[in-house]
């Protein structure tokens, strides 16, 4: 592997590739490591750091859950959030909600559609004017051990999990440039800490894990943070599993419940308050990291 390190030589030598100071530098004079900060665009005002007023965001699998609570929570901050999901009536009912208190757009559409992700944040532009802030946080997950598991399934689970992290992230890159944009990539404690039965879920989560790791990479220099979150269970409808009855519900989550440290299962607004910190410039300097949001759970050493 090679590395190419930052060019800090003397004079003669090559100038680094973020100095402000180049041209105005006296020749021979020492390079401070001001001359090597970032342009402005990259530096945040130190005020209202975790508000998003003025800000664009897009959320993906807004109509529910963990979605729906990170739109919320985003409006409050200030953002126009734009709630893209497959349920059109869902998404609508969050519109006519949100609208009653700030911006918001609904576009249906299947995030694992290169279509309709490109046409979701080419509307969220031409509508708000810009896009700073990606959450890709629709999902599904199919059960099967890959024994069971059919390959469609097993594309199905890929494509919409993570494919779709790939396709927004795609198209809206080039908007989030110079404007210190922010991708957050909804993954699970999955991706690290397996559980029978879900097989090309937890790859799917792990897969998040290391394509935010690559983007943070690619996209830094460009003021392009990248962050994850792995949320243990949170207590939307993905939790139930169809065709359970009550009592079953009931026992399934009593376990649930026992195996967090906090005593209790995560609601969408835990999630929604980390995804806020994590898309504001309060995270400026976070970028490629992962965040656990599971009341303790899998930190157990058995
Ligand atoms: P949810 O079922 O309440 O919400 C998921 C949303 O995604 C729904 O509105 C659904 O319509 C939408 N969606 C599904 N497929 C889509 C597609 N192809 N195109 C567009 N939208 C689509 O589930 P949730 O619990 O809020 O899950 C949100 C995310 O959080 C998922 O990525 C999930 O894997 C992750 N997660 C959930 C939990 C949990 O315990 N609930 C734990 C860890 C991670």
């Amino acid at each position: 592997m090679t590395t190419s390190p930052l060019p800090l030589g003397g004079e003669g030598g090559p100038q680094p590739a973020l100095s402000r100071g180049g041209a105005g530098r006296v020749r021979g004079a020492p390079l401070l490591l001001a001359d090597l900060a970032p342009p402005s665009s990259f530096t945040p005002r130190r005020s209202n750091l975790t508000r998003l007023d003025n800000k664009v965001a897009i959320v993906t699998g807004a109509a529910s859950g963990i979605g729906a609570g990170i739109a919320e929570r985003f409006q409050e901050a200030g953002a126009a959030v734009v709630l893209f999901d497959i349920n059109s009536e869902g998404v609508l009912s969050m519109e006519r909600k949100l609208r009653q208190t700030g911006q918001a757009l609904a576009i249906t559409g299947d995030v694992s559609r290169e279509e309709d992700a490109k046409g979701a944040v080419e509307q969220a532009v031409r509508t708000f004017g810009g896009l700073d802030i990606v959450v890709n946080n629709a999902g599904i997950e199919l059960a099967g051990t890959v024994v069971q598991m059919t390959s469609s399934d097993w594309d199905r689970q890929i494509n919409v999990n993570l494919k779709s992290v790939f396709l927004f992230s795609k198209y809206a890159i080039p908007h989030l440039r110079g404007r210190r944009g922010a991708i957050l990539n909804i993954s699970s404690v999955h991706a690290f800490a397996s559980y029978e039965g879900t097989a090309a879920y937890d790859a799917s989560k792990a897969g998040i894990l290391g394509l935010t790791r690559a983007m943070a990479l690619d996209h830094g220099r460009e003021g392009i943070r990248v962050n994850a979150i792995c949320p243990g269970y949170i207590d939307t409808p993905m939790l139930v599993s169809p065709g359970s009855t009550q009592s079953d519900a009931a026992a399934a989550m009593q376990q649930i419940v026992s195996v967090h440290r906090l005593g209790r299962i995560g609601t969408p607004r835990d999630v929604a308050d980390a995804a806020l910190f994590l898309v504001s410039d309060s995270a400026s300097f976070i970028s490629g990291s992962v965040l656990v949001v599971d009341g303790a759970m899998t930190v157990a050493g058995h």
